[in-house]
Order: C-alpha cells, then sequence, then structure tokens
C-alpha cells in the first residue's frame, strides 16, 4: 500500500489474481464484509493485513445503494459520501491504509480538475500524521467543487493556481522530482492511478454484482461512467477474479480513445477535449495501460468482456432532459453518458454506475430539469463552510519556496 503511492511512472497491478466463487462470499451482505473477503488475498504478508477489516468498516461507513428502476435495469449509486462523488471510495480506503501506516509524518500533494482533490481532502482531514496539499486551476472548478477544495483547513491547504489542471500536475511533478523537498517532506502523489484507490473500487461492483445474481439468478452488465478509466478497470478486475459480472461497459464523453479503440482502431490518445461531463475531460486515459496488461492484447477476449461508446454534450442534455419521465432519475452529467449507453443495449440485465450526485453539477442540471436539484445534507454541511486558498503563479520557484518554508515547521 505504501508503494502504491510511489512517484515513479509505472502503473502497478496485482501480480496475479485471486479466484473466487460466488459461495465464498455467503454471509457477506454489507460493502465492507464483501470488501474483507475480497481484498484479504490483496493483503496476504502486508502488515496492514490484519487491520484490513478495521480499515474496511472505517472507510466504507456510508451507503451504497442498488436501485431498481424499469426494464431490467438499475442504478448503484456510489455519491453518498462526504464529497458526493464515487472518489471518496478509494479516498477513504486510501486514508485509512496511510493512518494505520504510522509512519513518519507524510505530506500528500494533489493536482484535481475537481473531484479526486475534495475526495482526498475530505478523507484526510484531521487524520494524524499526514499533510494535504492540493492545486487546483482557479478558473477550472465549479463553484461547489472550489468549496469542497477550500473549506477544510487543519491539515489540509489548499493553492488556486494560475493557470490550468496541467500547470498544477506540472508543479506537483517537479515538486516530486526534487529530492531536497521529497525527502524532508515525505512527499507523495494521490491521484486516481493509485492501486490503493482502485482495489477498494472493486468492493462495490463485487457487493453489488453479487446482490443482483443472488436476486435475480442473472449477471448483469455494468454501464461505467469513464474518464480516466480508473473505475472500468476496478470493474474489470473484478470480473476477473470471478464476481458475476457479464460484461463492462465504458461510456465517455465526447473524448473518444477509448471507444475509438473499441471500434478496431489502434491506440490513440488524443488532447482532452472540454465537455459537460468535465470529471471525464480526458484525451490520453492512463489506466489503459492496466486494461491491455489484463487481456494481454488479447483484443477478442476484450471485446467479448467490454464495450464502449462516445456520448456527446447534446446526448448528455437529452438524458438528463428525459430522466425524470423514462426513468424517474435525476442525472448528473458523468451517470447520463452511462444512461445513454444503456438505452442503446438489448434489454438484458444493466447496472447503471451512477458517479457523482446531480447536485453538484446544479448549474448545468437545474436549467435542464426546469427545478432545483435538493442538496444532500454531507454536501450541504461542506457548502456552508467558508473557504480559503491562497493564489499561486505557475512558475515552480515559488511553490518550491512555499513547500520549504514547511520543512521545519
Ligand atoms: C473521476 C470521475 C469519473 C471518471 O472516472 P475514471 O476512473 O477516471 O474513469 C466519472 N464521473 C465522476 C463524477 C468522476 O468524478
Amino acid at each position: 500500500m505504501e508503494a502504491g503511492l510511489a512517484v515513479d511512472g509505472g502503473l502497478f497491478v496485482p501480480e496475479t489474481f485471486p479466484k473466487f466463487q460466488i459461495k465464498d462470499f455467503d454471509g457477506c451482505v454489507s460493502l465492507a464484509q464483501v470488501a474483507t473477503r475480497l481484498l484479504t488475498p490483496f493483503f496476504e504478508g502486508d502488515r496492514l493485513a490484519p487491520q484490513l477489516r478495521d480499515i474496511c468498516e472505517s472507510a466504507f461507513d456510508f451507503p451504497v445503494p442498488l436501485k431498481s428502476l424499469a426494464r431490467k435495469t438499475a442504478v448503484l449509486e456510489l455519491f453518498h459520501g462526504p464529497t458526493a462523488a464515487f472518489k471518496d471510495v478509494g479516498a477513504r480506503f486510501l486514508a485509512e491504509c496511510l493512518s494505520r501506516l504510522k509512519a513518519p509524518e507524510q505530506m500528500i500533494l494533489v493536482a484535481t480538475s475537481g473531484d479526486t482533490g475534495g475526495a482526498v481532502a475530505a478523507a484526510f482531514h484531521r487524520k494524524p500524521g499526514v499533510r494535504v496539499v492540493i492545486l487546483f486551476p482557479k478558473d477550472g472548478v465549479s463553484d461547489r467543487q472550489r468549496r469542497q477544495l477550500t473549506c477544510w483547513g487543519d491539515n489540509i491547504e489548499a493553492f488556486a493556481v494560475l493557470g490550468t489542471f496541467d500547470d498544477c500536475q506540472r508543479l506537483v511533478k517537479s515538486a516530486l522530482a526534487d529530492e531536497s523537498l521529497r525527502v524532508p517532506l515525505n512527499l507523495r502523489a494521490a491521484n486516481s492511478i493509485n492501486i490503493g484507490r482502485l482495489l477498494p473500487q472493486m468492493a462495490y461492483y463485487a457487493t453489488a454484482s453479487l446482490e443482483y445474481f443472488r436476486e435475480h439468478g442473472v449477471e448483469p452488465a455494468f454501464a461505467v461512467p469513464s474518464g480516466n478509466v480508473g473505475n472500468a478497470s476496478a470493474a474489470l478486475w473484478a470480473k476477473r477474479v470471478g464476481l458475476p459480472i457479464r460484461r463492462v461497459a465504458l461510456a465517455t464523453n465526447a473524448n473518444a480513445a477509448v471507444p475509438n479503440y473499441f471500434a478496431g482502431g489502434e491506440w490513440a490518445p488524443q488532447a482532452s477535449i472540454s465537455t459537460l461531463a468535465n470529471a471525464m475531460d480526458v484525451g490520453n486515459p492512463s489506466n489503459m495501460e492496466r486494461v491491455f496488461d489484463l487481456y494481454a492484447n488479447d483484443r477478442a477476449q476484450l471485446s467479448r468482456d467490454a464495450l464502449s461508446l462516445s456520448v456527446t454534450d447534446d446526448e448528455i442534455r437529452q438524458c438528463i432532459r428525459e430522466g425524470e419521465s423514462r426513468w424517474n432519475s435525476i442525472w448528473c452529467p458523468h451517470t447520463a453518458t452511462a444512461v445513454r449507453l444503456r438505452e442503446q443495449q438489448s434489454s438484458d440485465e444493466w447496472i447503471l454506475v451512477a458517479t457523482a450526485h446531480p447536485a453538484k453539477f446544479e448549474s448545468i442540471v437545474e436549467p435542464l430539469i426546469g427545478r432545483p436539484v435538493p442538496v444532500p445534507p454531507a454536501l450541504a454541511a461542506i457548502l456552508n463552510k467558508p473557504g480559503s486558498s491562497e493564489e499561486l503563479p505557475t512558475d515552480f520557484s515559488t511553490f518550491r519556496g512555499r513547500l520549504s518554508h514547511k520543512i521545519t515547521s
């Protein structure tokens, strides 16, 4: 788990995948119970192994409900955590692991375009032995996302970078490459390619597929809103270890590198395009490396297990507009891509993965449905706190100065 936070470019993948039978999960119902059973083999030999049950129970203390909709479709709501998006699951698990390691004080750097930084901040707030520094593009996040990044105080500090998300990422990379900072501050990165975040994401696919299978006796497919393809990788890993998952469908926005590959093209990353589903604006999804590894480049098998579809902004709008009449639901722009994908499939059993609460994206959703979206209590609590952040120019030397200031403090 410590190595999961490593600094280098390569992505960690499990060396081998355990094989489960459905009966191995008999008696496991809650997310924490299923997660403990599922992750035990991955923690074998790790010094956190004896604490895995506690870690799962502390990290997964919010509901992850599977709700039935019409037309052989259910929705898995991953947005009931503190920041109302699925990234809470991985961030909380990582925080529980790290805070139990009793390592020397660590400083976690996060460059964020929105949801990741808020989830990491919420998860690590007031955890002893860890400081978090968040860099976000000052003009690149929504008002509600900004509040989730800046409202914490204590061991969480936020910088509003006068540039783009790429500038934020560059500053983090430069800091991690600077030994005179990295060593004394014990710097770590926490981004979406962290294996400490991907493993726990397998757990909700396990919980939901088992629940569906026990009730209906058929394996559901999952429709996953995808950007950097971490969430969909976790679904494919869950299928690989033997959970009752028929297929995994990767719904993207107009950033279409993944669907183009599934349509038979070469793997061709692109520059990212801005869309209504901004947490999925990834032109070069780095977790595709993990998918290629999992399938050892066997495209035929990958196509049997998975499919992909690109959804335009117009289709996202239409899906949100029709959400209440067709599905009795209000969709966030990300979830809408999965809904559109499902609407184009046959009537087999599907689980839609709802990655964020629509109230997080009220400026997009409310004009389309013509009324306010009620704000869930956890999100309201954050939105009511005052925020603070320091502006930061994009040159490394200023950021370097801010960080070196903390070495003695
Ligand atoms: C991050 C995010 C996604 C994309 O997830 P990946 O693991 O990067 O594919 C989708 N929806 C929301 C709301 C997100 O925050």
